[in-house]
């Protein structure tokens, strides 16, 4: 599975979008270390705060599936059925894939032309982990 084939999935996930509110379509693509691939979308909800991203909606479906050991993720955001930028997760999601994904975890964002590759020590230093 390349890092293309996990983009190409995560654009299909985003074609699954509920998003009437914001019109921004994000997709995820989360692949397992056995090659198990779990989708994710952005589920919106009319009060803001239920929504739910494609990042967590793909790890919760993974784990909801017995699979709690992962090596990337795609992430890819459409406006108007175009990607036109990166779109790295929030910090809510961030905190969830830290829960589940070491240092060796990669976050592959796509802004239409390019490919950008994060590692999870980058997009969460000195993180939540004690208490
Ligand atoms: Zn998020």
């Amino acid at each position: 599975m390349t890092d293309y084939d996990l983009i190409e999935l995560a654009k299909q996930a985003s074609e699954n979008s509920y998003s009437p509110y914001s019109k921004f379509k994000v997709g995820a693509a989360l692949l397992c270390r056995d090659g198990t691939v779990f989708l994710g979308c952005n589920v919106e909800n009319v009060s803001f705060g239920a929504t739910n991203c494609a990042e967590r909606t793909a790890i919760f479906s993974a784990i909801i599936n017995g699979h709690r050991e992962f090596s990337k993720i795609a992430v890819v955001g459409m406006s108007d059925g175009k990607i036109k930028d990166f779109t790295p997760p929030c910090g809510i999601c961030r905190q969830v894939l830290k829960e589940f994904c070491g240092s060796d975890f990669s976050i592959i964002l796509f802004d239409g032309k390019n490919t950008k590759t994060l590692t999870m020590d980058e997009i969460t230093p000195n993180w939540f982990s004690e208490f």
